[in-house]
């Protein structure tokens, strides 16, 4: 039985912390992370939350109590997940773009890092030599994911260094003697295709013998969750069994042990959350019935970001008769979560929930339009907890300055 919050919770904590509102279940991400440790049971695998899904300090601290680790896209999410409790050695850094005194502070703070680009592995190789592990996050020209916009391993991507490039590895390898003690390559978000993981793991088996230091072999995040009705994730159970057998290919090729590294984060947290809106206003033209909603692509950018889905239901009228609408929200932009949806005839006033919002939801919101951003709610064994307070009109202000006319 899958943990989730009934019509009746969401509702509760609707009319208690008002609306929008963002509402997480720690249940469900505690179930994900049991579904991630039986399906691997049979190697050495270790999962690193990718925190920027939804960085809120108590889901950390939450997810940190389970025994999962942390993976973090900038200095300031290792920092928090430092605050949050994580050991040094349970945060991994990986990368992208970055200057290179965020490495040199990230091996301040003793954490894992993956360097993605040949500069700034010449960087590291001649601060540091052979004196920190590092990994390196690879470009394996593998086109993959659930839309080009997530999709970051294809030959055009800017993420890690391109694999064509392994002779220039090598040589800074060498020049600076470079504990290289780890290969990364993430291809994207949403992959459904356990092949894609297992393309990933034959390039590795071709570039284990370059690297004679090597502890872990990364394979990235980016497993696929159901968002549509009739869709389904990503076979957990079959990449681990396909994942323990790879890793078994590789000991009896070169008699070397490796951990096996994820960095899982739609799969921890999409299902976990719940986006509750209120209808503003019913608007009917032609053919089309709009539902304004009080929300926009300054609270869940994904729909419009990279066209998503997500499930929405009608909780305030679940039983009535079914209509087509077209759910927008109150910024001035095309703002549309869903075009032609069928949902039970919606008022003013009806709750809209969104579902599989815990993921790149609340973290990607703004203040666009002046807009408060939402309040979030994490239920723990039933009980709501208030664990982000909405903006208020000073918050609007906070970092201005006002000068002098
Ligand atoms: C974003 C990201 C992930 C997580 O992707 P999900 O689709 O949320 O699982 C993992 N690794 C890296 C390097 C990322 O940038």
């Amino acid at each position: 039985m899958s943990a989730t919050l009934s019509n009746e919770q969401l509702t509760s904590i609707a009319n208690e912390y008002g609306t929008p509102v963002y509402v997480y279940h720690a249940e469900k991400i505690t179930e994900q992370f049991h579904k991630l440790q039986s399906a691997f049971r049979q190697s050495k695998s270790r999962f690193f939350y990718a925190s920027k899904a939804l960085t809120n300090i108590n889901i950390l601290k939450h997810i940190h109590a389970l025994g999962c680790h942390v993976d973090c896209s900038s200095i300031n999410e290792v920092k928090l997940a430092v605050l949050a409790g994580f050991e040094k050695e349970n945060i991994l850094y990986t990368s992208n773009g970055i200057a290179f005194s965020e490495i040199e502070e990230a091996v301040e703070l003793g954490v894992n890092i993956n360097i993605d680009s040949l500069s700034n592995l010449e960087k590291f190789g001649r601060k540091y030599g052979h004196s920190y592990p590092v990994g390196i996050r690879l470009r394996p020209n593998i086109m993959a994911g659930g839309h080009l916009k997530i999709s970051t391993g294809h030959e055009k991507s800017k993420f890690g260094i391109p694999i064509e490039q392994l002779d220039n590895i090598l040589a800074l390898v060498e020049a600076h003697d470079i504990f290289i003690a780890g290969l990364h390559v993430h291809t994207g978000s949403e992959i459904k295709d356990v092949s894609v993981f297992m393309k990933v793991a034959d390039i590795f088996f071709d570039l284990v013998p370059h690297f004679r230091e090597l502890v872990y072999l990364d394979l990235g995040g980016g497993f696929k969750v159901p968002y549509r009705e009739d869709e389904e994730g990503t076979d957990v159970p079959l990449l681990g069994e396909k994942v323990a057998e790879a890793m078994q290919r590789l000991k009896d090729a070169y008699n070397r042990d490796f951990e096996a590294w994820f960095e899982p984060g739609k799969f921890l947290v999409s299902e976990c959350g719940y986006f509750i809106t209120q209808v503003n206003v019913m608007k009917q033209s032609g053919n089309t019935t709009f539902a304004g909603v009080n929300s926009g692509f300054n609270h869940l950018i994904r729909p419009m970001f990279y066209e998503s889905y997500h499930r929405i239901a009608n909780i305030s009228n679940p039983d009535a008769p079914i209509h087509t609408y077209t759910i927008t929200g109150n910024i001035c932009e095309t703002d549309t979560f869903a075009a032609d949806r069928q949902l039970p005839e919606v008022r003013e006033g009806d709750l809209l929930v969104f579902y599989n919002a815990g993921a790149y939801g609340f973290e990607m919101g703004s203040n666009y339009n002046s807009r408060f951003k939402p309040a979030q709610v994490l239920v723990i064994k039933g009980q709501p907890h208030l664990i982000g307070k909405r903006d208020t009109f000073e918050d609007l202000l906070r970092n201005q300055v006002e000068i002098t006319f």
